[in-house]
């Protein structure tokens, strides 16, 4: 979609700072960092939320969470991260291209806010 912002990432017309790839994802830095380590998973392919997803993006959604594992391991969160997917203006979400925050490196509180 030419108007969202994140697929303007994945097609490279808007920088970002990449972390990870893969064929069904790309992992970048937050731009308003909320933990030392804050980094965006998103699919490469256009999916507004959570809330949109089918059956048929099953595998999109898993290689989702599996991109952040990796990211998680490749900055050094061993001792915990956390993963999250705001779903819809209520929740908190701004950008509708789905993406999962990855943040570690300092002490995460719960109940999140
Ligand atoms: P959410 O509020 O869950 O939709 O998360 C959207 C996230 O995208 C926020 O944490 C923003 O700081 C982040 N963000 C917005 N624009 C950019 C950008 N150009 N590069 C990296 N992160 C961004």
């Amino acid at each position: 979609m030419s108007d969202c912002l994140f697929c303007r990432i994945v097609s490279g017309e808007l920088g970002a700072a990449v972390v990870a790839e893969d064929e069904w994802a790309l992992a970048f830095r937050d731009i308003r960092p909320q933990a030392p380590t804050h980094i965006l998973v998103i699919p490469k392919k256009h999916l507004g939320s959570l809330g949109e997803a089918a059956e048929e993006d099953a595998v999109l959604l898993g290689r989702l969470l599996l991109l952040a594992k990796v990211v998680a391991r490749g900055e050094g969160l061993a001792s915990g991260y956390r993963v999250v997917l705001n779903n819809g203006g209520a929740a908190g979400q701004s950008v509708f291209h789905i993406h999962a925050h990855v943040l570690g490196g300092r002490h995460l509180g719960w109940p999140p806010g």
